[in-house]
C-alpha cells in the first residue's frame, strides 16, 4: 500500500515518540554526567581545602621551596588524587606522579587560582588517555598567596559508570519505542481494518451489488459511514424498484391505446366495410392516438422537470378566470363520478403573476387525484384565498386518504400508492416542482377514509 493511513499514523506517532525519547535521553544523560562530575569535583574540593587548611594552620612556617625541597608529604597524605604544586605564574614545581611540563600551565583552573579563586577544569592531558578533572586553589601563607595547589583525578571510572547508565537509558528508550510502535500499529489497524471493510463494501455497491451490507458495528464515524452506505444502498434499491414499477406501468398504459389502434387497423382492412364502421374506427384511432400523444407529452414534460430544464413563463393573468374555467371543465366529470364539486374563490383573489399553464397543470393534477381517490357520494372542494401575502390554492376531498407511512413519500418521483387507481406516480412530483419553481410550497394533509387536503402556497410578488 502506498501512502496508507496506517503508514501515516504509525509514521507520525513514531516520529513524535522517537523525538521525545531522544530529547529525554540527551537531557537525562547530561544531567547524570553533571551529577557525577559535580560529585568528583566536590570530593576533590573538600580534599584540597582540607590540605590547604592544614597547611595554613600547622605548616605556615614552611615556604613553597621548603615544601618542594623538603619533600613534605603534607599534601599527598589525605588524597588518592594526583597532586601538583605550582608557582603563582603556573610553572609546575612538583608533581606526585613525576609529570613534567616545559611550559607554564595555563588551563582555566590555574587562571582562576591566579585570581585567588577556586578553579575547576575537565580536559585531556598528555600523560593520560582518559579525561581528567583538575581543581586548583591558591596556597596562602598568612593571607598571602605563595603558590597554587592542584588536585587532579582521572575520570575514567566515572565515565565508565556514566556510560553504563547511558547505555541502560538507550536500551530503555529502545524498549519504549518498540512498545509504542506496536501500540500505534494496533491502533492504526483498529482504524484501517474497518475502513478497508467499508471500502470493500462500497466497491461492491458501486459494482451494482446493492444487496451487500457493511458489517462494521462501531459506534464511531466509521460505523456511521458504514450505516450511511447501507442506507444509501437501501434507498437505491427502493428507487430502482419504483423506477421499474414506473416503467412497467407506463408501458402498460401505452399498450392499451396501441392495442386498440392495431385492432381497428386490422378491422378496417376487412372487405365488407360500411362507411359507418369506417368512420367509427377512424374516430377511435384518432382518439387513441391523441391519448398516446398526450401521454408521451406528459412523459417528456416530466423528464424535462426532473432534469431541471423547465422554467416558468411568468405573466400577470386572472387566476379567477382559470379557476372558473376549471370548474366548468370538471363539473361534468365530478357528476359522472357521482361526486359533488364545490368551488370557493375568495373575493380578493384575482390577478396573479405566475405561469398560467403550469398553475393550471398543478390544479389539474390535484383535481384528478381528488376525483380518482374519492368514492361515489363524496365531495371535492376547490378553493383559492390569500393568506399572509401568499396565494393559497387548495384541493380537498372526502376520499380514501393516504396512510401516514405513505404520506412523506407521495411527492417523490414515481411514487404511487397501492390503490389500483394509482397512475404513474408522477403527478404530485410535478406539482412539487411547479411550486418549487414559484418559491412556494406544497402541503399535504390526509387521514385514511376521511380525505385529503393539498395546499399549494404561492408567494405573491411585490409587482402584483
Ligand atoms: P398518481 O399518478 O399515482 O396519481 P401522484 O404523484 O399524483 O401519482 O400521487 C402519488 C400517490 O399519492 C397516488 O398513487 C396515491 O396513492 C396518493 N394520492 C395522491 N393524491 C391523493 C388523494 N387525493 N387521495 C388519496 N391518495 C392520494
Amino acid at each position: 500500500m502506498k501512502k496508507s493511513i496506517r503508514t501515516r499514523l504509525v509514521g507520525n506517532f513514531m516520529l513524535i515518540i522517537v523525538i521525545t525519547v531522544v530529547i529525554l535521553q540527551i537531557a537525562l544523560s547530561n544531567a547524570i554526567r553533571n551529577y557525577y562530575y559535580k560529585n568528583v569535583e566536590d570530593i576533590l574540593t573538600s580534599q584540597i581545602e582540607y590540605s590547604t587548611d592544614f597547611y595554613s594552620r600547622y605548616f605556615s612556617t614552611f615556604t613553597l621551596d621548603d615544601i618542594v625541597m623538603g619533600d613534605v608529604d603534607l599534601f599527598f597524605k589525605y588524597t588518592t588524587a594526583q597532586v601538583q604544586l605550582l608557582s603563582l605564574d603556573g610553572i609546575l614545581l612538583m608533581d606526585s606522579l613525576g609529570v613534567v611540563y616545559d611550559e607554564p600551565i595555563k588551563t582555566p583552573d590555574i587562571l582562576a587560582a591566579q585570581n585567588m579563586e577556586k578553579g575547576v577544569w575537565t580536559g585531556n592531558v598528555h600523560y593520560d588517555d582518559s579525561l581528567v578533572m583538575a581543581v586548583s586553589l591558591p596556597l596562602r601563607n598568612h593571607e598571602e598567596a605563595i603558590g597554587i595547589i592542584r588536585f587532579i583525578t582521572s575520570l575514567e571510572e566515572t565515565n565508565a559508570t556514566i556510560n553504563r547508565i547511558v547505555l541502560l537509558l538507550i536500551f530503555l528508550g529502545a524498549v519504549v519505542i518498540l512498545i509504542s510502535g506496536i501500540i500505534s500499529l494496533l491502533l492504526a489497524n483498529s482504524i484501517v481494518k474497518p475502513l478497508l471493510e467499508v471500502t470493500r463494501v462500497a466497491e461492491k455497491m458501486a459494482d451494482g451489488q446493492l444487496h451487500v451490507r457493511g458489517e462494521v458495528k462501531l459506534e464511531d464515524e466509521i460505523g456511521q459511514l458504514s450505516n450511511t452506505l447501507n442506507y444509501m444502498a437501501e434507498e437505491l434499491l427502493k428507487r430502482e424498484q419504483i423506477k421499474n414499477d414506473f416503467i412497467s406501468s407506463v408501458s402498460h398504459e401505452l399498450r392499451t391505446p396501441l392495442t386498440s389502434i392495431k385492432g381497428w387497423a386490422i378491422t378496417l382492412q376487412g372487405d365488407d366495410l360500411d362507411t359507418d364502421l369506417l368512420k367509427d374506427g377512424l374516430k377511435i384511432i384518432e382518439k387513441e392516438s391523441d391519448r398516446l400523444s398526450k401521454m408521451v407529452e406528459e412523459l417528456l414534460d416530466f423528464s424535462r422537470f426532473i432534469s431541471g430544464r423547465i422554467t416558468l413563463e411568468k405573466d400577470t393573468f386572472s387566476i379567477r378566470e382559470t379557476l372558473e374555467m376549471l370548474e366548468k371543465q370538471y363539473m361534468p366529470r365530478a357528476r359522472d363520478n357521482q361526486l359533488e364539486l364545490l368551488v370557493n374563490i375568495s373575493d380578493e383573489v384575482d390577478y396573479f403573476l405566475g405561469d398560467e399553464n403550469r398553475i393550471k397543470q398543478l390544479l389539474i393534477n390535484l383535481l384528478d387525484n381528488a376525483i380518482k381517490f374519492t368514492p361515489a357520494g363524496g365531495k371535492v372542494y376547490l378553493s383559492a384565498y390569500i393568506k399572509e401575502n401568499n396565494l393559497i390554492l387548495m384541493v380537498k376531498d372526502t376520499g380514501i386518504g393516504i396512510p401516514p407511512e405513505d404520506l412523506p413519500r407521495v411527492k417523490e418521483k414515481f411514487y404511487k400508492g397501492k390503490n389500483s387507481k394509482s397512475h404513474s406516480g408522477i403527478g404530485l412530483s410535478i406539482c412539487q416542482e411547479i411550486v418549487n419553481l414559484s418559491n412556494g410550497s406544497l402541503e399535504i394533509e390526509s387521514e385514511v377514509n376521511k380525505g385529503t387536503t393539498v395546499k399549494a402556497i404561492l408567494p405573491i410578488k411585490e409587482e402584483n
